[in-house]
């Protein structure tokens, strides 16, 4: 017994370190969960149709890379290279039908 009394607003600031600490520990964990979870999804999915699940070979039409289903025959494409098949023509219809997929028109926030 040394008769001081613990100071509350210490224990108060370590508890608050030591909250703070956890959460920067939990987010940091959880982030990297994230980064993992990502990581080993697109190892499952990456060359593989997301339709029917059948692997996709790459196959090159114009100069683009297009990834075609063995299985169910669909197409897919990476980002950007519809817009190169579909060409500069700002009116065309694949151009109309990429501006469904414009970000920020989803998920409002
Ligand atoms: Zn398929």
């Amino acid at each position: 017994m040394s008769g001081d009394k613990p100071s509350k607003t210490e224990d108060e600031y370590f508890a608050k370190e030591d909250a703070e600490k956890k959460k920067r520990l939990q987010k940091k964990v959880k982030e990297e969960r994230a980064h993992e979870e990502r990581e080993s999804t697109r190892d499952i999915w990456h060359m593989t149709c997301p339709k029917c699940g059948a692997k996709l070979s790459e196959i090159v039409f114009r100069g683009i890379k297009i990834y075609k289903c063995s299985e169910c025959n669909g197409v897919w494409l990476d980002d950007g290279e519809l817009q190169k098949l579909a060409g500069p023509e700002e009116k065309s219809v694949i151009n109309e039908f990429l501006k469904l997929f414009k970000p920020g028109r989803v998920s409002p926030d």
